[in-house]
Order: structure tokens, then sequence, then C-alpha cells
């Protein structure tokens, strides 16, 4: 049995870290840090998950390390009186919830702790860190590059480092990634999922009562991944369900919205964000025929392949096939009194054009008019 140590914050995303140390068999040490952070409920949840998990016949070690004395001074707005924004997560005034060197403090006590359980019980110990990738653009200390020399710092200045490793198994992922692992890890250990999340905390607000506003960063990065896995927040918000998912998408919508009007040309937005049909003959793409593949030029996702590309002469990039992966979607459309199969980006929704019955047959007998504008080539 291999031993690790993590930080327990009470949050998802160490909670799921949680329980896949534990589906693969690990003694697991954890530490939670009281840093005089508003939302110093998620300690107690944490405690709730602790005690959930020894019912189940699974026994953590938790310890609760006080920094509060003197982290509680410091600048941000989870822990001083300054007001905790509110919007998208990704948005720069979100910056205003960084925690001056947070992950390095609670990383050097992490590493302190592995290092002194590998000399006491003679063993191997893996120190395990939730940090995914959505964290990456707001706070600089969940980036791979800050672990990697952090991680260098510790081992030269350590003796018997080499007992000691780092491991960040949700560093591409993202809160989707961590929470499909959740499920996994339940279905192994036999623990229920909504009793698991609805013992955590990722609002950096909540009320006095502990129920989300759904209005911070943390909040509505939150209630998208659980929207994206097709289930309902178990942990309590200030308003239904319902509305904090539809507050969350419309946050995300403006952010996405703002995003493809400062990456798009005109004519590019108008197609993909407002259903608009290029010109015939005057694409970038209709008479082109070199080999490569065609990407969503919102979201990147590959559409096409060109060796599925034929000229249909009807003034659109004309495709008999899509990629095997592109799962483009289909949608009717009842607009300019005809009705046709509207085909949409299924990662962004990006409307990409039309698809017809007037194929090759030797191909299955569809053609894809799709505007060039929707579209981006990559050569081979
Ligand atoms: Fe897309």
């Amino acid at each position: 049995m291999s031993t690790a140590v993590m930080a327990l914050s009470g949050g998802m995303d160490s909670t799921s870290l949680l329980l896949r140390l534990l589906r693969e068999g690990n003694t697991v040490y954890t530490i939670g840090f009281d840093y005089g952070q508003k939302h110093v409920i998620e300690l107690a949840r944490a405690q709730q998950n602790i005690d959930y998990l020894a019912k189940c016949g699974y026994q953590v070690d938790f310890r609760i390390v006080d920094l509060s004395s003197i982290m509680s001074t410091f600048a941000g707005s989870l822990t001083s009186s300054e007001k905790v924004p509110e919007g998208h997560y990704e948005e720069a005034q979100m910056k205003s919830t960084v925690v001056p060197n947070r992950n390095a403090i609670f990383s050097s006590i992490i590493y302190g702790y592995a290092l002194s359980l590998s000399k006491k019980l003679d063993v191997d110990v893996s120190i395990s860190l939730g940090v995914h990738s959505g964290d990456h653009a707001i706070y600089p200390d969940c980036r791979p590059e800050f672990y990697d020399q952090l991680n260098d710092a510790f081992e030269l200045g350590n003796w018997e480092s080499d007992r000691v490793r780092l491991e960040l198994p949700y560093i591409d992922g993202d809160k989707v990634t961590i929470l499909n692992d959740a499920i996994i890890s339940c279905d192994q250990l036999n623990l229920n999922f909504d009793t698991v999340f609805a013992n955590t905390n990722t609002s950096y607000e909540p009320d006095n009562q502990g129920r989300s506003s759904g209005k911070t960063g943390s909040d509505i990065e939150r209630i998208l991944a659980f929207h994206s896995i097709d289930r309902i927040d178990p942990v309590p918000y200030q308003q239904s369900w319902d509305d904090v998912l539809k507050h969350a998408l419309s946050i995300q919508a403006d952010y996405l919205d703002n995003i493809y009007r400062e990456k798009l040309s005109e004519l590019q937005y108008q197609v993909t964000r407002n259903g608009a049909t290029e010109r015939a003959f005057t694409g970038l793409y209709d008479k082109h025929f070199v080999k490569g593949s065609y990407y969503c030029i919102c979201c990147n996702h590959l559409l096409f392949k060109s060796d599925s590309k034929y000229n249909s002469g009807c003034g659109w990039p004309a495709f008999h096939t899509e990629d095997a992966n592109a799962q483009i979607s289909r949608i009717k459309d009842y607009s300019h009194g005809m009705v046709r199969i509207e085909v949409k980006c299924s990662k962004c929704d990006a409307h990409l054009g039309h698809v017809f019955t007037d194929g090759p047959k030797e191909h299955g007998g569809e053609r894809y008019c799709i505007n060039s504008a929707a579209l981006k080539f990559k050569e081979d």
C-alpha cells in the first residue's frame, strides 16, 4: 500500500483527488489550511466528508493547520474586507482572489510533512495536489512550471528528497474532468456522489448559512461543470438550481461572446454566432483543394479532412463526410420558407452551414455545405 499526502481544502477538486487516491489504494494523509479565508466553512465540509468516509470504511488522517494569524492580513478579496468579484472565472477582475504566495506556503508545509512521514514510516510518499488547467488563467501559482521549479527547490533544500515525489493528476484537465473522475471513484468505492459533493464548498463568499451565491467566479465554474455532466449540484445555493444555472450560462455566453467579437472578423462572427451565410463563390475555401484539415474557426474543433472535400459547384465548400470524431450537431431549420438541416459545431455551437442529400452516392449521399468563414484550414 502506498502513502499519499495532499491538501484537502474542502472544495470539489481536492475532494475528488482524495477519492482518487483512495480508489488507487493509498493510505492518505490530508491537510486543510485555515488562512483567514471568508469561506472557512470549506474546512467544516471537509471534516464532514472525512466523517462520511470513515463511516463507509475509509480512514483518512485530516489535520487543520492554522495560518490565520498571519494570512488573514494578506492582500486580496478572499482574506480582506474587499468584495469578492462576481462574473466569469477567467476574467481579469478575478485576480483579486489570488492570495499572495498561497500555494508556495501550503506546498512548503505539505512537503515538510511528507518528508517527515517518509522518515517516520520508512516509506516513499507521494504529494498530490488538485490543481487543474482552469486555474491557470488567473492563478500563476497553479501552473505546472511553478510546481516544477518549486519541486526542484525542495529537492535541493532537503536530504532524502528522493523518497518524496510530487503528482498533479488533474493538471491537464478541468473541473469536468475532475467530476467525471469522482464519479468513477464513487462507483468503485461505493460512495454516494451527492453526499460527497454536498459536503464541499467552492463559493468564495457563502452566506451565513453556508449557501453559495452562485455568482462568484468559482461558483460559475462549478455550476457549469455540474451542468456539463448533466447533474444538479447538491451543494446549497441561495437560489434554486434552475436560477443559478441560468445565471451561470448567461455569464458564460457573455464571456464567450466578448472573446468571439475580439478574435473573429465581422463576417466570421455573423456566420458562426448569428447564423448568417457568406455570399456564394466568395469564400476562402470554396475552390480550395489542399491536403489538410478544417477546424471550427471559433473553438478549433476538428470538423473535416480534405479527403472528404469535393467540388459541388454550389459556391460553398462541400464535404461528403465529417471527421469521425467531429460529432457535428444537426438541427431542423425552418427559415426562409424551407425545411433544411442546419449543422453546428458540437463544442461551441457555431453555425457552420447546412447538410443536404444531393451528395456523392458512393460516399453516403450527403453534402455538407459549409461557410468558409466558419472554418480554419491547417495544411498536413
Ligand atoms: Fe466550435
